[in-house]
């Protein structure tokens, strides 16, 4: 084991070019890692020259390190994550931690140093710190290779302040900005496997997210209730998902069925549902819906009714996925660890009283006076009460202040 502190170097991009708010997206950045890091051995988060920085505890061993790494690797705003050493700003204990932090990279041939530092009191400049600590690597590597142009591995010396760090394993991040930072949305999450994947995208531009799932209970078993929270467990690693809303449609998917004509069904589903979706953002300060629909994948998708159903709302409507295909979509599912969960089979609202021909071009028209014979608002109204929130771990959420209703 090292004799020097561990320390997990975070790097992001974006943030970066945020200007004079970039100090807004670092503290919320700062304050996602902390939260996500509870329970792990982190003695402090602290912000180092652009930078910000995780100081692991002594002591900590290889794999837990590599844990904190990867736990780190997955939050939105983070495009890079490189593990090594803090040392004092002395060059035998540069040398030192170098060996060490090369040695915890697993395969590689080449390598190349590259020191800098943030002061011109150190007195050895980079170019010698170079030669030195890479002449040092050599003669502790004698298999390895100096390579400077595109190397397998960078071992970075950076003396800043009264101490030196010094890296060489590293990890690419998820990219993107912190959680938090890009407002509250609802999104419409299904047990299937396109909805995980849109909201993992809006997540990722730094959206905080509420799921709200329609299940078709009490017409069917609460299957779909029950893979959508194991949905939202997975989303939940990246600190994204507040909550998730559940929301039992079916009887009021039957009294669609039973009195509209079976070919606008589907669409009078899906406005009621974006309409429920509404009023919850609204109950939860969000300001925009989000759904996993992808241009013209299933009848439900065309142009004319997604125009139909987006009638049925005020709010925004954001499709993360309208141009990407279903294969990109299930690499995507698979990265993120949703896809095995969302090929089970459970009957959700949407499978229930389908009918057999369902409108491909539907006319709003039609539609409203096809809703006109059902008490939607009210239907509404009773949706939103229902709805069953689940929680789950997601640093930015603060729930809404909640102001008394006039009308009780
Ligand atoms: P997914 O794979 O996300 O289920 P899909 O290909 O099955 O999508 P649709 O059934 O037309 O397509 O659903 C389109 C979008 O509508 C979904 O991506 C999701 O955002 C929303 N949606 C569908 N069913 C539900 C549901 N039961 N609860 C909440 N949202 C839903
Ligand atoms: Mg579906």
């Amino acid at each position: 084991m090292s004799q020097f502190q561990r320390v997990c170097l975070v790097h992001y991009h974006e943030i970066g070019l945020k200007g004079h708010n970039r100090k807004v997206f670092e503290m919320r950045l700062l304050r996602n890692i902390e939260a996500m890091l509870e329970g792990f051995p982190v003695a402090t988060v602290m912000r180092i020259s652009g930078r910000l920085c995780v100081f692991i505890k002594e002591g900590t061993d290889f794999e837990l390190a590599s844990r904190i790494e990867h736990t780190l690797a997955k939050l939105p705003g983070i495009a890079r994550v490189s593990c090594g050493y803090k040392c004092d700003r002395d060059i035998e204990q540069i040398k030192q931690a170098a060996v060490d932090a090369l040695n915890d990279v697993s395969q590689f041939v080449t390598f190349k140093v590259a020191a800098r530092r943030s002061h011109t009191d150190f007195p050895i400049s980079s170019m010698d710190m170079n030669q030195i600590v890479g002449a040092h690597l050599c003669q502790a590597f004698p298999e390895k290779i100096v390579k400077m142009h595109d190397p397998d591995v960078m071992v970075r010396v950076e003396v800043i302040q009264g101490n030196a760090y010094v890296y060489a394993a590293s990890i690419r991040g998820i990219g993107g900005l912190p959680v938090g930072s890009s407002g509250r949305v609802v999104t419409l999450l299904s047990s299937g496997i396109d909805s995980p994947v849109a909201t993992w995208r809006i997540a990722r531009r730094g959206a905080e997210c509420i799921g709200v799932h329609f299940s078709g209970r009490p017409q069917t078993a609460s299957t779909s209730e029950y893979l959508v929270d194991d949905i939202a467990k997975v989303l939940e690693k990246t600190g994204c998902i507040a909550r998730v809303y559940m929301v039992p449609l079916g009887d009021y998917q039957r009294e669609i069925s039973l009195e509209a004509p079976p070919s606008l069904r589907v669409i009078l589903y899906r406005r009621l549902m974006f309409k429920v979706a509404q009023e919850i953002a609204r109950r939860e300060g969000a300001k925009a819906i989000v759904t996993g629909e992808s241009l013209g994948q299933v009848a439900s998708q065309t142009i004319d009714n997604i125009n139909a159903t987006n009638a049925a709302v005020e709010m925004p409507v954001f499709r993360p996925l309208i141009g990407t295909d279903k294969q990109e979509i299930i690499a995507e599912a698979q990265e993120l660890g949703t896809f095995e969960i969302s090929s089970q089979d459970a009957p959700d609202c949407c499978t229930l009283f389908m009918p057999r021909n369902p409108e491909t071009h539907a006319n709003l028209e039609k539609v409203l006076e096809a809703e006109a014979l059902f008490p939607i608002e009210q239907w509404v109204r009773e949706l939103a009460d229902a709805a069953e929130p689940h929680d789950y771990r997601c640093p930015s959420y603060k729930p809404k202040k909640k102001r008394p209703r006039k009308d009780v």
